[in-house]
């Protein structure tokens, strides 16, 4: 699904002014649906670096190394690709290789290999340096080939008849969780205009992501005191940390305009491509309907002494502008970029007690200079690779006015004026030892009994990557430890 669409499944955020994007907001798409944002995501699977987990050991999250959650990314995966050292065959979370890749995308990836970057054919190994196409989530058995497996398909639906002790309620907005003295012991929320509660047997799980797991334990009164205060809600555990150290992927696009129409493109083409896929796709589930749009992945170092790469470049098979919400006639290409581990760090704020409206999202994009310069340089590789021999048949006319021949000083006008999200916010809710840490490595809310955060808001570092896989590895491992299972166990079961 595109992101800028159906606002009936999508919370459809904005970021508050960013002053290093020209003072515009940034537009922050998120699920409004079971599976959360796995329901609208682009399906690409992705684990990161395996020095990213080792980073968060050094940053306080004792066994959460690559070692440690590599168990638990196999335990979580049906690959089509069967089982191996890195992959599972037997987990309920479908990973496929893609359908139907157009043609363009494999010259895209021919392309970065004429400007010396290796081909890599598994990017979820711990060592994702490379160009090639993304594996993805959707189901590759024969009934369902080609359909999308979010979160809740994966894991929710299949027993959601059967089971006694699950109960889905839907259409129901969490507005408190409900605590006796520092014991959390349920959760309030409205459906239908009415309030209602659950008392909690053992725990509350909270999984709003990392926008409304803040949210929430800042309207339950678990948060920066003053700020909780000043909306007038009562303090129950002052805890600092909760809705900072926001990180996400600032993502910069370079798009093509092309005459090759076997892309997605507007117009009578465009249109008659799409009745042909549609017909191949309900017979068996293949062509372009089932193309998650970014095909080509790399993963580059700006700087070779780099320990590994900083910029990820998703490479699309039609124009996006504006997250897709501003269409252009006619076909054409993308390539994003972005910088992988960056430094900048914003924050989640209540802008108001009424749960109802939406968190206050301050990225505070470019904020480090260091982001800019990776971005520059990112940039300019991105356009290497699709100014290559092997892109040239595809290839019409830039689009922005970005030129061959820009100065880094062009590059920053351009950054500031269009970059935005590519939709990988975590870290509000930071894993760690530290005072300013909301979670211990088991997932608990430091100073509370009886609550757990679960998504990607627990994440200390954003990875080296998209950021579904590590959340759904996060949730695997949070299962064994809330069952009393020793992770260390499940992980030698799973080697
Ligand atoms: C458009 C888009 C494209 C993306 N593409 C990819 C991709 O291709 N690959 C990849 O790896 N990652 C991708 N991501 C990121 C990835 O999907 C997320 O990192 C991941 O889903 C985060 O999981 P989460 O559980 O932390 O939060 P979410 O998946 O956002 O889940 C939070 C859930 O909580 C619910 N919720 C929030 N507040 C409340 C409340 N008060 N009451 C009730 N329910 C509430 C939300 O509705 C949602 O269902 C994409 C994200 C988006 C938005």
């Amino acid at each position: 699904m595109l992101p800028g669409y159906g606002k009936i499944s999508n919370w459809a955020y904005q970021t508050i002014p960013q002053a290093g994007l020209n003072g515009r907001r940034g537009y922050q798409p998120r699920g409004k649906a079971l599976g959360g944002s796995s329901a609208i995501n682009a399906m690409l699977y992705v684990r990161g670096h395996r020095a990213d987990y080792d980073d968060w050991v050094r940053e306080g999250c004792t066994g959460w190394g690559w070692d440690d959650c590599l168990p638990y990314f196999r335990k979580a995966e049906n690959n089509e690709n069967g089982a191996d050292a890195f992959h599972g065959d037997s987990g309920p979370l479908q990973v496929s290789n893609q359908k139907s890749p157009r043609p363009i995308s494999r010259a895209f990836v021919q392309a970065a290999s004429e400007c010396q970057h290796r081909e890599v054919a598994d990017f979820n190994t711990g060592d994702n340096e490379g160009v090639g196409l993304f594996q993805v989530t959707q189901f590759h058995d024969p009934a369902r080939n080609g359909e999308r497996c979010s979160a809740a398909a994966a894991y929710l639906l299949p027993v959601r008849a059967g089971r006694p002790n699950l109960t889905i309620i839907t259409r129901a907005h969490a507005t408190r969780i409900l605590t006796e003295g520092r014991r959390a012991t349920g959760v309030a929320y409205r459906k239908g205009g009415a309030d209602h509660k659950v008392r909690a047997a053992r725990e509350v799980i909270l999984s709003g992501g990392a926008f409304n797991s803040p949210q929430l334990l800042m309207l339950s009164g678990i948060g920066p005191a003053e700020q909780i205060r000043r909306q007038g809600i009562a303090v129950v555990h002052d805890l600092p940390g909760v809705g900072q150290n926001l990180q996400d992927h600032l993502d910069f696009i370079l798009s093509y305009t092309s005459r090759d129409t076997d892309t997605f493109g507007i117009g009578l083409a465009g249109g008659l491509n799409l009745v042909r896929h549609i017909l191949r796709w309900r017979k068996d589930g293949t062509g372009m309907i089932a193309t998650p749009f970014a095909e080509g992945c790399a993963f580059l170092k700006t700087d070779l002494s780099l320990d590994r790469p900083d910029i990820q470049l998703h490479f699309v098979i039609s124009v996006v502008d504006d997250h897709a919400r501003r269409l252009h006639m006619g076909h054409g290409f993308s390539c994003h970029v972005c910088k992988l581990r960056p430094e900048s760090r914003g924050e989640v704020v209540l802008q108001s007690p009424d749960p109802m409206a939406a968190p206050g999202i301050d990225p505070r994009y470019l904020s480090a200079p260091g982001d800019l310069d990776t971005t520059i340089r990112g940039a300019r590789m991105t356009q290497a690779i699709l100014e290559s021999p092997a892109m040239a048949r595809y290839r019409h006319k830039p689009m922005y006015g970005v030129t061959t021949d820009m100065s880094d000083a062009d590059w920053e006008r351009h950054i500031r004026a269009r970059a935005d999200t590519i939709y990988h916010p975590v870290g509000t809710c930071r894993m760690g030892k530290d005072r300013m840490a909301v979670v211990d490595p088991a997932l608990k809310v430091h100073g509370m009994d009886g609550l757990r955060v679960v998504d990607a808001s627990v994440m200390p570092r954003l990875v080296s990557g998209n950021t579904n896989a590590p959340t759904i590895m996060i949730a695997e491992r949070a299962a064994d430890m809330i069952r009393g299972r020793n992770p260390a166990a499940t992980a030698a079961a799973h080697v």
